[in-house]
């Protein structure tokens, strides 16, 4: 049970990405004791009240309408009146609208409070595998190719581990372009979750991308990429670089080892240089 009226202003409520049993004791009781609950979709916000047993009036925020609606919205509160704002799943603002809404309640004095809860950032993330100490949230990568390929160049020397959003159907070109682009590093795709289908599949980028080529899976994606240097084409892949140096060019022991390791050719061929290099007389004949 909610505890009643609540002090007019903007609440800020988190929603399961998933699993409806995510959904917090506060988060229900906000949900039902609010005013208005302004939601991005008010079908989606609509199933998830009806599991909550929760009655409330909806009014869509959403990109599409949020320059019109906010002035309303902020006089409502100024009046008194108690506004939650959940986006369809997870927390509202990250990838989701709200930040604005947010903004205009602070300059206006009004109350902006939040319910933690669930995010596909974070689950993502913690179950990566990947190092958690520093991370960077880069949203959605743009769709067309070459815009998508210069936000990764914009963040290939950021020294902490990279946390995507992509579609699935956009999953198999968005992992070949960072394998491109952000080199051989360690990454993880996790799917689905706290869903029934929830998986993680860790790898090479390359690799990764190769295990997508037959088509994009379903469901939705985070993408999490190790932070540049930390794992780098691996001692092992360096070795077999140095023994097909022995008795092959550059050129073909980078591309031998790249098959062979399943790391892209590019890198191994930047690899093979540096380690042909250390002697000059393996350099490319
Ligand atoms: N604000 C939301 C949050 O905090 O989780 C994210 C909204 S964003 C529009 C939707 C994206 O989040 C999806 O395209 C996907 O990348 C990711 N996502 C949401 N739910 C997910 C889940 N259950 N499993 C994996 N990724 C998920």
């Amino acid at each position: 049970m909610g505890e009643g009226k609540l002090e007019g202003g903007l609440y800020i409520v988190a929603t399961p990405i998933g699993n409806l049993r995510d959904i917090t004791f506060r988060a229900a009781d906000t949900l039902r004791d609010v005013d208005l609950i302004a939601c991005e979709d008010t079908r989606m916000t609509g199933r998830l009240l009806a599991a909550l047993d929760v009655d409330a009036t909806l009014i869509a925020y959403h990109e599409h309408n949020a320059e019109r609606s906010r002035p309303r919205l902020i006089m409502r509160m100024q009046r008194g009146e108690s506004i939650a704002l959940v986006s369809d799943a997870g927390t509202p603002l990250i990838s989701d609208p709200g930040y604005k809404l947010v903004r205009a309640c602070q300059d206006a004095d009004i109350l902006v409070t939040v319910l933690p809860g669930p995010s596909a950032v974070m689950a993502g993330l913690v179950l990566s595998g990947l190092p958690t100490d520093r991370f960077q949230f880069c949203g959605f990568p743009p769709s067309r190719r070459s815009a998508r390929r210069r936000m990764l160049s914009g963040v290939a020397a950021i020294g902490a581990t990279l946390v995507f959003f992509e579609s699935a159907r956009r999953l198999p070109a968005c992992l070949a372009d960072m394998a491109d682009i952000l080199g051989p590093r360690e990454a993880s795709v996790a799917r689905e979750l706290t869903k029934l289908h929830e998986e993680v599949r860790r790898g090479a980028l390359d690799e990764l991308a190769r295990g997508y080529e037959d088509g994009p899976p379903k469901g939705e994606v985070v993408i999490i990429v190790a932070p540049p240097g930390e794992v780098a084409v691996d001692f092992d892949v360096d070795e077999w670089l140095r023994g097909a140096l022995e008795d092959m060019s550059v050129r073909d022991a980078a591309t031998a080892v790249a098959v062979e390791a399943g790391v892209s050719r590019r890198d191994a061929y930047r690899r093979a240089l540096a380690i042909a290099s250390e002697k000059p007389d393996d350099a490319d004949s």
